[in-house]
């Protein structure tokens, strides 16, 4: 039986990944180990059962706790080689944001943190079997250079920052598909998403907010994942 657990952080989601051990999906903002601690004993985990930690990219909010939950798992760390630059020194690539809200945002979110070397790289897919899940993880750029989606045999996908759930980071009305506040390529953004979509994921688990329907995602694709040029940094 294979489970998805969002764990909800300051900034952002990390998500645990339950089947014969366990897989934590992003790691969070720098400071949120201790979060990631607490919220994996109260389900039940001690952190030495995680196999390991992927990360579905190199931002602050999702790979700025990495150092810590290494430290926390003793599990290996992987991310795309395309994203390795970003999370080596601990400090985001330009943000590129999609509208007014990311702009604002962009101070809130665009914070230093400990630079992080993978122990895996994931440049080509990973099956997740050995480490105890029924899954794979697909490379899939668009948000970032170095994006990554986790496929899961149960018809979930866990897939980062490519869409964003509902308003004022997930707060409000979590589960309403909207385009993410920054996006690096538009156009391999919308790629991504439809390559997830067609292949027949039901349920879609976010970064921010969340988790959002498929069939939601797919009736405002040109809302959640417009093609053209992003509009500034
Ligand atoms: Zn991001
Ligand atoms: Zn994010």
């Amino acid at each position: 039986m294979m489970m998805v657990d969002t764990v909800r952080l300051r900034l952002s989601n990390a998500h645990l990944l339950r089947g014969d051990r366990a897989v934590l999906v992003d790691a969070g903002a720098p400071g949120d180990g201790r979060r990631i601690d607490r919220a994996l004993r109260a389900k039940g985990v001690d952190p030495a059962e995680v196999a390991l930690v992927v990360l579905t990219h190199g931002h602050a909010d999702h790979a700025g706790g990495s150092a810590e939950v290494r430290d926390l798992t003793g599990a290996p760390v992987a991310l795309h080689p395309a994203d390795a630059p970003m999370a080596g020194r601990g400090r985001n690539d330009p943000l590129r944001a999609t509208g007014p809200a990311g702009r604002a945002l962009r101070p809130m979110v665009d914070l230093a943190f400990p630079g992080v070397r993978a122990d895996l790289a994931l440049d080509a897919p990973l099956d997740l079997r050995p480490y105890g899940v029924a899954g794979r993880v697909e490379p899939l750029p668009g948000h970032t250079p170095g994006s990554v989606v986790v496929l899961l045999d149960s018809g979930d996908a866990v897939v980062g920052d490519l869409v964003r759930g509902g308003f004022l980071g997930g707060v409000l009305r979590p589960s309403f598909p909207l385009e993410h506040y920054y996006a690096e390529d538009r156009a391999a953004v919308r790629a991504a998403l439809t390559t997830v979509l067609d292949l027949g994921v039901d349920r879609l688990f976010v970064g921010h907010g969340g988790p959002v329907a498929a069939a939601d995602v797919r009736r405002r694709l040109d809302r959640v994942a417009p093609v053209g040029a992003v509009p500034g940094r």
